[in-house]
């Protein structure tokens, strides 16, 4: 391992000696400040999103400010990680919740805020230190965020952006300073650092892949399932773990629902990541771009239809594509990260349930109905971390985010996130 990398962890692991101490009230001030430098500065922070990644601006800038307001919700949240009084026959009677010391996280550049902050906020109001390896296309990002801790009087090595790649994360989580791993990504690499982790006894979390299901059933409204669909499979350019990416839809309302749902979708057509009013742009790196075309081909090899075809306009922008799809084509068991949605025509409710879970995948899904009981039918029955009704995926500080299935495991946001990373330890006896 390089030095530099080295003193970092010396660094971060001497800063937790020292952090742990620090009453929770005050760790949460430093994240209000933080949280209020995040938001007077969208824009500079946003313009670095979209530089390193061709996110438009806008979206962004809505990343930034939604980081702070995840911040403020830990900022002000009750401290779960109090000493806690359990009833029983001993005088010392007692869970006492012990932050890990340094925790990795190893994170993607789809949210390149947001997915390290949303790590990286409760782990340290926990008390533990972290070090990131950020994507190797958003060390910008991976600095920034380190700038603004400190500005906001974090103490140096409280969070330390290493600059690393990839093959050096093994490493790093080896090394005798690193607690824990947090990954968000591909489930391939997921399953390389969860493995290290295992094989050094240490604790991970993944939040990886999804194919996420949007049911529309016949007594939706179709209008707002049209827009919000389109929406939620083309923000961020496609590039969303939880994006809807098989639309699930009752044949009773095929022709009523697929042309709203195509002008819809029509309305995302690749522009300038500068421009305010841009709602969509290229994807991240051509590589990606690559693999999207291929994933196209190998669903239209297996029987997918084309409603729009996938349009390569530059080497990473599309024309956003729809096929439909049916049952058996292997390209169902695959995540397309990218603007090319499917949809699939189911003859009844437990057709659509079945085609819903019938993926590897287990993130977040939604549900379009006016009825009760047919909504409890779904959120009974979705093999899902989340199950959304008459509304998209979006996640909410105060909500519990993670996955089943092949999507990971472990929680974030909400207050049980800061409880990932803490050992509980008993105290009993007399
Ligand atoms: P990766 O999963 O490869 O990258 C995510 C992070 O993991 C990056 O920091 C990356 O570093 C790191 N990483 C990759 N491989 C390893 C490894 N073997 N050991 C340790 N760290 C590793 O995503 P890609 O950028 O290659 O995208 C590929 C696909 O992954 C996408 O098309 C999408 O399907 C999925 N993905 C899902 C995300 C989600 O939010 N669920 C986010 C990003 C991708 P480095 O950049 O240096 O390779």
């Amino acid at each position: 391992m390089e030095q530099s990398i080295e003193n970092k962890l010396i660094k971060a692991d001497k800063a937790f000696s020292e952090w742990k101490k620090v009453p929770f009230e005050d760790r949460q001030k430093l994240i209000s400040k933080a949280a209020e430098l995040l938001k007077n500065n969208a824009e500079k922070f946003g313009t670095i999103i979209t530089k390193e990644m061709n996110k438009p601006i806008a979206q962004s800038m809505a990343e930034v400010e939604k980081c702070a307001l995840m911040m403020n919700y830990y900022a002000d949240a009750e401290n779960i990680l109090k000493p806690e009084h359990i009833d029983s026959q001993y005088a010392y009677s007692e869970i006492h919740y012990v932050p890990k010391g340094v925790i990795l996280g190893v994170m993607p550049w789809n949210f390149p805020f947001w997915q390290v902050l949303r790590f990286a906020v409760p782990a340290i109001l926990a008390g533990n230190t972290v070090v990131l390896k950020h994507a190797s296309i958003c060390f910008g990002s991976g600095n920034a965020i380190e700038d603004v801790l400190l500005e906001a009087g974090f103490p140096e090595g409280v969070f330390q952006n290493l600059e690393i790649g990839h093959k050096d994360v093994k490493e790093v989580l080896e090394h005798k300073a690193v607690a824990g791993v947090s990954l968000t990504g591909s489930e391939k690499a997921g399953a390389e650092v969860a493995s290290i982790a295992g094989q050094n006894i240490k604790k991970s979390l993944l939040e990886l892949g999804g194919s996420d299901a949007f049911i529309v059933l016949d007594d939706a409204n179709l209008d707002e399932a049209a827009k919000v669909g389109a929406l939620a499979r083309l923000q961020n350019c496609g590039q969303t773990c939880v994006a809807a990416k098989r639309f699930i839809i009752d044949e009773k309302i095929e022709d009523a629902f697929l042309p709203k749902f195509i002008e819809e979708y029509k309305k995302f057509v690749p522009a300038d990541p500068m421009d305010k009013e841009t709602k969509i742009a290229g994807m991240a790196r051509p590589d990606l771009a690559d693999d999207l075309e291929k994933q196209f081909e190998k669903a239209l090899e297996h029987g997918a239809e084309i409603i729009l075809p996938l349009e390569r306009i530059s080497d990473n922008e599309f024309k956003p594509g729809l096929i439909r799809v049916k049952e058996g084509n292997p390209i169902l068991q695959e995540e397309l990260f990218g603007p090319l949605g499917m949809i699939m025509i189911a003859r009844d409710d437990e057709e659509a349930l079945q085609m819903a879970n019938h993926i590897p995948f287990g993130l977040s899904n939604s549900v379009w109905t006016q009825d009760k009981t047919r909504q409890l039918f779904f959120i009974e029955n979705l093999e899902s971390g989340t199950v959304n009704i008459n509304r998209m995926t979006s996640s909410d500080p105060r909500f519990p985010f993670g996955g089943t299935k092949t999507s990971g495991y472990g929680t974030e946001l909400s207050l049980l996130a800061l409880r990932e990373f803490v050992t509980a330890k008993t105290i009993v006896g007399n």
